[in-house]
């Protein structure tokens, strides 16, 4: 492919350069330089790029006012949602400069947004299919960071197995009454507001057509009946949460598209959980640089050593390939072609890099690095520890590593099927 920009694309870049050369360092120096701690699981479904802030210790928790500040003042510049439309307050982004953004934001290491659910899929999802009304109601909130948003689509019987889900919502007059489970809910316990899939055809699945009588609907999770409860995660922090539904009300003035319409719905969510994940390379060399870094400080002789030599070496080979992947992936949009099996390569390849990187950092900073945040003699107050469990997540989220290799064998290599 063609690496240069057209000159629109280094315009775009430049301006959103300029604008953080203006804006990131004071934000920065108000709210604290230190912008670790922000690897956020709640944004881990499927947002990767929003995970660009670097290994973390203190969690999302603590830091959720700062990212709340940082979006209202990329809002402030049209820079918090640039897919959305102008009318919106977006800017209408091409794919380029999507990666352009994607890219920048993770050189210029910029704090984590307050909703990355709500940003990039639920935002975008409401534009495409609310009413006039809906938009009205949500969207500017959103976009604002006044409201947080989570997802609510797995349940402890549909995972990637999504379809199966089989929380019901009976219509009883202007309303649904909701009894079911979901599960790992990310940051359900900090939202207001969530998009959730639930079953409104009770026969769909003993029909054998799963896919239908799914409908979406946006939930305000104040009301009765509906009681969140966060799981503790591997990394000792409580982001993600069971809800259970017990004769919950919802207006039926919530469904998002048309009854039976949810699959659809869904389906343009997770088709947007794909947009700007090209600065994750670049958030990978940093983090790479910076283990090396601490290495030459707190634990020297490991830089000696020659297998772990390799493995920098192999690690930095393996980020370039993958921004390499990102960027055929991209190419073959540009040419209208189907961009896969880029797509579920490149999500291998993330998870296969976040997780070897997380361990090479391990093996590089020597015995401390797995010492936890709150033990004695931390690395980096723990961060890396923290990043080394964390990263388990990555052949979990997005599609399970298993389930990415059974569409590239089924759609690419073409395996027979028994
Ligand atoms: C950090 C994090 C945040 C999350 N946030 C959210 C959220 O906000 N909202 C939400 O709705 N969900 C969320 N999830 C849930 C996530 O979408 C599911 O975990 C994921 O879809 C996998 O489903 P499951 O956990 O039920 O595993 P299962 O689907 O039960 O899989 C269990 C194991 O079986 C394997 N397997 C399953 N099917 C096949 C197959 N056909 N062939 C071969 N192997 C198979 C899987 O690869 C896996 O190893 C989150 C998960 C994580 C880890």
């Amino acid at each position: 492919m063609d690496f240069s920009y057209a000159p629109e694309d280094e315009a775009f870049r430049e301006e959103l350069e300029s604008w953080l050369d203006d804006n990131l360092p004071k934000f920065l120096t108000e709210w604290g330089e230190q912008d670790l701690g922000e690897s956020d699981p709640a944004d881990a479904e499927l947002s990767e790029d929003e995970n660009q802030a670097g290994p973390g210790s203190a969690g999302i928790m603590g830091a959720m006012e700062k990212r709340r500040a940082w979006q209202r003042l990329l809002n402030t510049g049209r820079w918090a949602a640039i897919n959305w439309p102008e009318e919106w307050g977006g800017r209408d982004a091409t794919i380029t400069q999507n990666v352009i953004y994607s890219e920048t934001m993770a050189r210029y290491r910029t704090p984590g947004i307050y909703n990355a659910n709500g940003l990039w899929q639920i935002g975008p999802m409401i534009i495409r299919w609310g009413t006039e009304e809906q938009k009205q109601q949500w969207v500017p909130n959103i976009l604002n960071a006044e409201d947080h948003w989570c997802q609510g689509f797995s349940e402890p019987e549909a995972g990637s197995d999504l379809a199966n889900l089989r929380t019901m919502a009976v219509r009883d007059g202007e309303e649904y009454v909701l009894n079911g489970t979901k599960i790992w809910t990310s940051s359900a316990h900090l939202a207001r507001w969530g998009l959730f899939l639930v079953r409104t055809d009770p026969n769909s699945i003993a029909e054998g057509r799963k896919h239908d009588g799914i409908t979406a609907m946006i939930l305000d999770l104040e009301v009765p009946g509906i009681d969140i409860r966060p799981i503790r995660d591997i990394t000792g922090e409580e982001m993600f949460c069971e809800i259970f539904f017990e004769d919950a009300r919802v207006p039926s003035s919530c469904l998002l598209g048309a009854e039976g319409e949810g699959w659809a719905v869904a389906m343009g969510t997770l088709g947007s959980e794909r947009v700007g994940t090209a600065g994750l390379a670049v958030g990978m060399r940093h983090d790479l640089d910076a283990m090396v870094s601490l290495a030459r400080s707190n634990n020297p002789e490991a830089l000696n050593d020659p297998e772990l030599r390799q493995r920098i070496a192999r690690a930095h080979t393996d980020i370039e390939y993958t921004k390499l992947l990102n960027y055929r992936a991209l190419s073959k949009i540009l040419r209208n072609e189907k961009n896969w099996p880029e797509v579920p390569i490149a999500k291998l390849q993330w998870s296969h890099l976040a997780q070897s990187l997380a361990e090479l950092a391990c093996d590089l900073l020597g015995p401390e690095a797995m010492v936890a945040k709150g033990g004695m003699g931390t690395v980096d107050g723990g961060s890396w520890n923290r990043l080394y469990v964390f990263q388990r997540y990555t052949s979990i989220g997005a599609g399970t590593t298993e389930v990415q290799k059974n569409i590239i064998a089924d759609k690419a290599i073409k395996l027979p099927r028994k």
